[in-house]
C-alpha cells in the first residue's frame, strides 16, 4: 500500500454505507463540484497562464450561456431568457474581468480562488442594498461565479479519470453526474461529506457496485491525497491510517466477500419462489446503459425502471437528441428481450440532475423537476417520447411517469403523447402505436389518488424514496436526518398497503421501485403487503432472491398485519429484525448491516 510516510494513529470514522463491500486503496482527494474552492499559490511566471486559463473559461461561460438562452427561447420563449441574458452581460463586463485578473496578479492566486473571492466581495455589497430587487441579483452573480468556477475545475474533472489504479475519492459531495462517471477499474470506492441511503450519489454508487459511505462530516479535512483508506460500505466505517492487523482483518473480510459474491452468481439461475409456492419478478434498476453488464450477471426479470435522466447528465451538450435517445433505447430494448424494460421519462431538475439553463432553485424536491419540467419544456418531453415510441417498435418498452401529484398531469402527458404517436404515424416512421404508460407513486397525494389514477395508468410503480421524504418530512439526501428517513416506520407501510390495494382493486400491476426493494427486511413486508413485482439496483438481487426463497408468503403476510398497526418505527423494527433472526444470519447481516 502506497501510504503517506507518517505514522499516525489509526482513525475511524463514521458515516452511511451506502453500497456494501470493501474497499482498500489510497485517499484521492477531489474539490467539492458545487463550488469548494481550494487556495493555491501560484509563482510569478505562471501568472498570465492563469489569467489566460479565466479568459478561456470566461469565454466558454459565455458561449454555454448564449446556447442555453437560445435553448430557454424556443422551449419557453424570449421573456424567459432575461435572466440567463443578465448572466450574459455580467459575462461580458469588462470591468468584473479585469478585477479577477488583478486579483490573480497581485495574489498570485489560481483562477478559480480570484473568481470565488471577487465575486464573494460584489455579493457582500450587493447584499446591503436595500431595494429587494437589486438585492436579489447577487444570486445572478453566484451563478455565473460558479458557472465559471465549473467551466475551470471540469478541466480538473478530466483529471479524475487520469488518476491513479486504486483510489478511493475522497469528496465534500460528489454530483450524481460525476459519480456516474468514474471509472470503476480505477475507482476502488468513495466517501464524502453529506449524503444519504436515497440520496442520488448513492444509487448511483450501488448501481455500479463500489463500496461507498457518504455523510462522514469534515472527512475531506481529515484525509490527505495518498493516505491509505480502507472503507467498509456495509458498515458505514470508514478508516484512516489502519494498523497492520486492521488491514489484515479487513483483507481477509475482502477475500470473503468475492467468495459470496461467487455463490451469487452459483444461484442466478434459481427462481424467486416463495416457500409455499408464490413468484415474485426481481427486476432491476438501471441509471446508465453501461450497467446492462450487471443486469445479466444478477439475472433479473426485465428493467423495472430505466431512470432516463442519466442520459441527459452523460450528452456533451446536455440534451441528448432523438437519434441519440433511440439509440439508447433500441440497444435497452434488444437486451432485456421479453421480459421488457420501464423507461422512466426524465425526472431532471429535483436534487440530481438538471436541465441546461435552469436556475438551481430553493427546494428543489418539489420543485419544477419530474413530471411537472416535462410538461413546461413541451418539446424536450416531445423528443423524448419520440424516441421511446420508436424504440419500442423493436422491444417490449413502457412509459413511466415520475412524481406524478395530480391526475391531470397524467392526462396532459398521455394528451402529449398521443399527439406525437399521431405525428410519427402522418410521417411514416415506425413506430409502437399502443405503448402502455404508467405512474410513478411517490408523493402522499398520488397515494391518497391512487383509484382515480389507476382509470388514467396502466400500471403503477412505487417510488417509496420521494415517497418516504415526502410522507415523512426528510430529506433523503441529508445525513442530519438521516435517521429519520425509516422505510420501517408506520406511516410508510400503510402509504404502501392503500397503494397495493387500490391497484388490486382497479385491476392494474403495481411494482415496486424504490430503494425499499432492495432491504430484505423490508422485502418481507412489501411482500406480506401484496407487492410482488420488485425492481431493485442488480446486486441486490441475489440476498432477495434469497429472502424470497426463504419464506412463506402466509407467514410475511401474517407479519405485515401484525406490523402494520404498531406505533413506532422502532417496535417495527424490533419485531422484524426477529422474524428474520430465524430465517438466517446471512439474510440478516443483508438487512442490517453493520
Ligand atoms: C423513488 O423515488 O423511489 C424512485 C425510484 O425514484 P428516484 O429515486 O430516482 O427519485
Ligand atoms: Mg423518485
Amino acid at each position: 500500500m502506497r501510504g503517506l510516510i507518517r505514522k499516525l494513529p489509526e482513525e475511524r470514522l463514521e458515516g452511511i454505507g451506502v453500497c456494501p463491500g470493501v474497499a482498500i486503496g489510497n485517499a484521492f482527494l477531489v474539490d467539492d463540484p458545487r463550488g469548494r474552492v481550494v487556495r493555491v499559490f501560484l509563482p510569478k511566471e505562471q501568472l498570465e497562464t492563469e489569467i489566460f486559463r479565466f479568459r478561456e473559461a470566461a469565454r466558454a461561460a459565455q458561449v454555454q450561456v448564449k446556447k442555453d438562452i437560445e435553448r430557454v427561447r424556443a422551449a419557453l420563449g424570449s421573456d424567459h431568457a432575461y435572466i440567463l441574458e443578465a448572466h450574459l452581460l455580467m459575462l461580458q463586463d469588462r470591468t468584473l474581468g479585469r478585477q479577477i485578473e488583478n486579483f490573480i496578479r497581485v495574489n498570485h492566486a489560481n483562477a478559480e480562488w480570484a473568481v470565488r473571492d471577487v465575486t464573494q466581495h460584489l455579493l457582500e455589497v450587493y447584499g446591503q442594498i436595500e431595494d429587494e430587487y437589486l438585492r436579489e441579483r447577487g444570486s445572478d452573480i453566484e451563478d455565473v461565479a460558479h458557472r465559471i468556477i465549473k467551466i475551470l475545475s471540469g478541466k480538473e474533472q478530466r483529471s479524475l479519470n487520469e488518476m491513479a489504479d486504486n483510489s478511493i475519492i475522497v469528496a465534500g459531495d460528489l454530483l450524481p453526474s460525476v459519480t456516474a462517471d468514474l471509472n470503476p477499474r480505477k475507482v476502488l470506492g468513495f466517501v464524502t461529506g453529506i449524503g444519504g441511503w436515497t440520496s442520488h450519489t448513492a444509487i448511483i454508487a450501488r448501481s455500479v457496485n463500489i463500496p461507498a459511505v457518504v455523510g462522514v462530516r469534515d472527512i475531506t479535512e481529515r484525509v490527505r491525497s495518498g493516505e491509505t483508506v480502507i472503507i467498509d460500505g456495509a458498515a458505514g466505517t470508514v478508516i484512516l491510517n489502519p494498523s497492520p492487523e486492521t488491514l489484515i482483518f479487513y483483507t481477509e473480510e475482502r477475500q470473503r466477500q468475492r467468495q459470496q459474491a461467487l455463490y451469487d452468481i452459483e444461484e442466478r439461475e434459481l427462481p424467486a419462489i416463495t416457500l409455499d409456492n408464490h413468484e415474485a419478478r426481481l427486476r432491476a434498476n438501471i441509471e446508465l446503459i453501461e450497467e446492462i453488464d450487471s443486469y445479466q450477471r444478477f439475472n433479473a426479470a426485465g428493467v423495472g425502471l430505466y431512470r432516463s435522466e442519466f442520459l441527459y447528465s452523460q450528452a456533451e451538450t446536455g440534451q441528448p437528441t432523438e437519434e441519440e435517445q433511440y439509440e439508447a433505447y433500441k440497444f435497452l430494448a434488444g437486451m432485456v428481450g421479453d421480459e421488457g424494460a420501464v423507461i422512466r421519462t426524465f425526472d431532471l431538475g429535483g436534487d440530481k440532475l438538471h436541465l441546461d439553463g435552469f436556475k438551481t432553485e430553493r427546494n428543489p424536491a418539489i420543485g419544477l423537476r419530474a413530471i411537472r419540467l416535462s410538461l413546461s419544456v413541451e418539446p424536450v418531453f416531445r423528443t423524448q417520447v419520440r424516441a421511446i415510441l420508436r424504440a419500442a417498435a423493436h422491444g417490449d418498452l413502457k412509459i413511466l411517469l415520475p412524481f406524478v401529484t395530480n391526475v391531470d398531469e397524467v392526462r396532459q402527458a398521455k394528451k402529449i403523447i398521443a399527439d406525437v404517436e399521431r405525428e410519427l404515424s402522418d410521417e411514416h416512421i415506425l413506430h409502437e402505436q399502443r405503448i402502455e404508460i404508467g405512474v410513478m407513486i411517490e408523493v402522499p397525494a398520488a397515494v391518497m389518488m391512487a383509484e382515480a389514477l389507476a382509470r388514467e395508468a396502466d400500471f403503477f410503480s412505487l417510488g417509496t424514496n420521494d415517497l418516504i421524504q415526502s410522507l415523512l418530512a426528510v430529506d433523503r439526501g441529508n445525513e442530519n436526518v438521516s435517521a429519520l428517513f425509516d422505510p420501517m416506520h408506520p406511516a410508510v407501510l400503510r402509504a404502501v398497503k392503500m397503494v397495493a390495494e387500490a391497484a388490486d382493486k382497479m385491476q392494474i400491476p403495481v411494482n415496486v421501485c424504490g430503494e425499499m426493494a432492495s432491504n430484505p427486511a423490508q422485502v418481507i413486508l412489501l411482500l406480506g403487503l401484496g407487492l410482488r413485482d420488485l425492481s431493485m439496483t442488480p446486486s441486490a438481487i441475489p440476498a432477495i432472491r434469497r429472502l424470497v426463497r426463504s419464506v412463506k408468503l402466509t407467514d410475511a403476510q401474517a407479519l405485515a398485519s401484525h406490523v402494520l398497526w404498531m406505533d413506532t418505527p422502532a417496535e417495527v423494527r424490533h419485531y422484524v429484525q426477529a422474524h428474520l433472526m430465524d430465517l438466517g444470519s446471512e439474510l440478516l447481516a443483508a438487512a442490517y448491516p453493520g
